[in-house]
């Protein structure tokens, strides 16, 4: 049964959501008193139960929430992996003590996660990890490098897969293990890209204390809780939840690609774009486009629950990703020469932005599992097929 009704949330906005807030800028006094506001009645993490510090709701009212969020200007400030990877996989495995003292901190927006998985000699391979950990006494110490930690220059706490067996075989030897990056034993080391900006870093542990009561499950069991996690993040990656569904199309549209089509290979005086080859590229995408919104669509409306899915969030995780190259593939393919500017006035913005949205769209198809993986995991564990 309904809960929350639209009126109920309007009626909230109309008190705490001002054009101040609004019009503010992200880091602003205003901002952190709407995070505040919103977190003290559990919207921050609206489908998460209240005695975590959630808001208790349904997927359906999660959804009612973010529309009329969105008709005002509001928003939810991110939440990061937080709220994404490791706070679903702490309310699924986590002890009640683990769950009470993490998710409060997680909905109130002041902890920052980070996420240690890969190493430089276990990417795809991600069991094949090296950093280990060792039991001593009440403590683990840890050793052992990650790379392309997203945000861990930022960040407060890592979530990392540690192998705590050496000699079992290698998915039987791994742990999931929440470490404090604010000790001496972590070092970061941010890694400076091409494009000058360092969006992810090398952390090294080095004698690095996490405590017994900072592993998820029994010791040794994290292969099957780390790769849920992924599902998480594979979920929120493609637009499985409530955001996805309430997702605004209109940032889109200064990339829409019948209009670009127009504008810069032509229109002919029927309305149509004017080179055919161009025309039915634009028309297939957009199909395409069109059956995963209605594919994924169809499958929210099967998952009542919202709860995320499981081995199938590979499939959408594979054609987001996909079609998101496609796409900002075809917008710089459009734009012909305007579409190939890194800076200087001879573009507009949204061509510099093109540009950029079409190499960072490489992206897509490596973080949180390559497409490889994904077809890997789709032909195994969906499909059945044998190894
Ligand atoms: C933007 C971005 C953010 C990231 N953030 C994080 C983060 O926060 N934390 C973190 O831990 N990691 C992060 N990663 C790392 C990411 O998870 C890895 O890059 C990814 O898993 C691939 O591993 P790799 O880079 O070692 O490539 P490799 O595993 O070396 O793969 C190289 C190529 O070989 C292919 N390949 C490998 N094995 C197979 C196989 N069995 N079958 C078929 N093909 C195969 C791959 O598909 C790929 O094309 C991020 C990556 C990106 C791009």
């Amino acid at each position: 049964m309904m809960t929350l009704d639209t009126e109920t949330v309007r009626d909230w906005l109309e008190e705490n959501f001002s054009e101040g807030i609004k019009n503010s800028a992200i880091g602003s006094d205003q901002r952190k008193e709407w995070t505040k506001r919103l977190a003290t009645i559990g919207w921050t993490a609206p489908h998460w139960p209240k005695e975590y510090g959630g808001g208790g709701l349904s997927f359906q009212e999660h959804v009612v929430l973010l529309k009329e969020m969105q008709k005002v200007g509001a928003s939810i400030p991110d939440g990061g992996m937080g709220m994404g990877l490791i706070g679903p996989t702490l309310l699924e495995y986590g002890t009640e003590e683990q769950k009470l003292r993490h998710l409060p901190r997680i909905v109130r927006r002041e902890v920052r996660w980070c996420q240690g998985y890969s190493e430089p000699g276990a990417g795809s391979d991600l069991a094949g990890l090296s950093t280990r950990a060792v039991l001593d006494g009440d403590n683990y110490v840890i050793n052992g490098q990650k790379i392309w930690t997203s945000g861990a220059n930022h960040a407060d706490w890592i979530f990392a897969l540690v192998r705590t067996n050496p000699d079992a075989p290698k998915h039987d030897g791994i742990s999931l293990v929440l470490i404090d990056m604010d000790q001496p034993g972590v070092t970061v080391k941010p890694i400076r890209l091409i494009s000058g900006e360092s969006p992810f870093c090398e952390t090294f542990f080095d004698n690095a204390i996490a405590t017994k009561n900072d592993l998820i499950g029994k010791p040794n069991h994290g292969w099957a809780i780390g790769k849920r996690l992924l599902q998480h993040e594979r979920s929120g990656l493609s637009g499985m939840g409530a955001e996805g569904a309430t997702a605004s199309k209109k940032g889109s549209q200064e990339y829409h690609l019948a209009r670009l089509a127009k504008k810069y290979v032509g229109e002919s005086t029927d309305g149509k774009i004017a080179d055919p080859a161009f025309r039915n590229e634009v028309i297939q995408q957009r199909l395409n486009q069109l059956s995963l919104e209605l594919t994924l669509n169809r499958v929210r409306e099967e998952n009542a629950s919202g709860k995320t899915l499981g081995e199938i969030t590979s499939i959408f995780k594979l054609l987001g990703a996909s079609q998101g190259k496609k796409n900002t593939s075809l917008q710089v393919q459009l734009m012909g020469s305007n579409g190939t500017g890194w800076e200087g006035d001879g573009f507009t913005q949204a061509e510099l932005g093109a540009t950029r949205s079409w190499l960072g769209s490489r992206a897509g198809s490596i973080a949180g599992g390559t497409n490889e993986v994904q077809l890997n995991i789709i032909a195994k564990r969906v499909l059945g097929l044998p190894d």
